[in-house]
């Protein structure tokens, strides 16, 4: 990965769990992005303070108020990263931040079903509409006629549980409304595959395994794989993308997942 450079990348939901994760392993690169911009709903709160820390050391880290359900945040954001890039393109977007309740087929509920669709699917299609123009620009200004993730690319973070044809962990967990909204996000980074590529973006659909955060810890068992295993092997696969994986559903070890 040494010599990939991701110039700069926006994460959502990155003041916990794999976000934070994300943020922390991209400023340690030895090629470390100009601009790493960590989005969380309440910079300046308690729940923020592992961003702020970092943020005191890295001068290239910038913290977004960002509440992915509300169209007025989201638009406020893509003009503060905008502006903070002084006319240069956003190379990466990463859709990170999502929800999970444990109701079952017979427990869940209108409000609950719409809460995590707007969360994990409506939220990443809006950030990508807004960031559109500065992904648009990332892709113009790197040279070559290839797709990758140093030059402009939507990355949104799936889940296994959204696999149609494996319905993995059923009998662990029902997790109606999560799987049906990572089985949309999966569509829709499909369409996002089709609609961008004529201006050069790469969406993948990427599955970051079963992970100790406070989401992966829901089932009551400990998970299999560390924050730092996830995202070190999500980067990897990320730095090694190219044109024909745009529209995939990988895993963090760059398997193919069923959808
Ligand atoms: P966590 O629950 O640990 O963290 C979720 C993050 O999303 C938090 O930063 C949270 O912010 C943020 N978030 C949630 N809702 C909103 C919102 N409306 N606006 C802004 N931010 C929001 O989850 P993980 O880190 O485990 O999960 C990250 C991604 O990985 C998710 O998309 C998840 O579906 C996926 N995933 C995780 C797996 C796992 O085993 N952990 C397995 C498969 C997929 P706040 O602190 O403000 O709530």
């Amino acid at each position: 990965m040494a010599g990939v450079c991701f110039r700069s990348v926006l994460v959502t939901g990155a003041n916990r769990g794999i976000g934070l994760g994300l943020v922390q392993h991209l400023l340690a690169l030895p090629n470390p992005p100009e601009w790493v911009f960590a989005t969380c709903r309440d910079p300046k709160g308690q729940r923020a303070q592992e961003l702020q820390k970092l943020a005191s050391k890295h001068p290239n880290l910038v913290i977004v108020p960002l509440e992915v359900t509300d169209p007025a945040s989201i638009k406020a954001a893509a003009a503060s990263v905008g502006e903070r890039l002084k006319g240069s393109g956003l190379n990466l977007l990463i859709n990170n931040a999502g929800v999970l309740n444990a109701n079952t087929l017979e427990t869940e509920t209108l409000k609950d079903m719409l809460h995590v669709y707007t969360t994990n699917t409506i939220a990443p299609l809006l950030l990508s509409q807004a960031f559109l123009p500065l992904l648009k620009k990332a892709a113009q200004e790197s040279p070559g006629s290839g797709m990758s993730c140093s030059k402009a690319a939507i990355v949104n973070i799936s889940s296994i549980g959204g696999s149609i044809s494996s319905l993995t962990g059923w009998d662990v967990m029902e997790l109606v409304s999560y799987r049906c909204s990572k089985a949309a996000q999966n569509m829709l980074t499909r369409c996002q595959s089709m609609g961008y590529r004529e201006h050069g973006i790469l969406c993948v659909a990427l599955h970051p395994g079963w992970v100790q955060t406070d989401m992966g810890n829901v089932a009551g068992r400990t998970p299999p794989l560390t924050v730092d295993a996830s995202v070190g092997g999500m980067l990897k696969v990320l730095s090694n993308l190219s044109e024909k994986d745009s529209g995939a559903f990988l895993d963090w070890e760059g398997n193919v997942v069923a959808w």
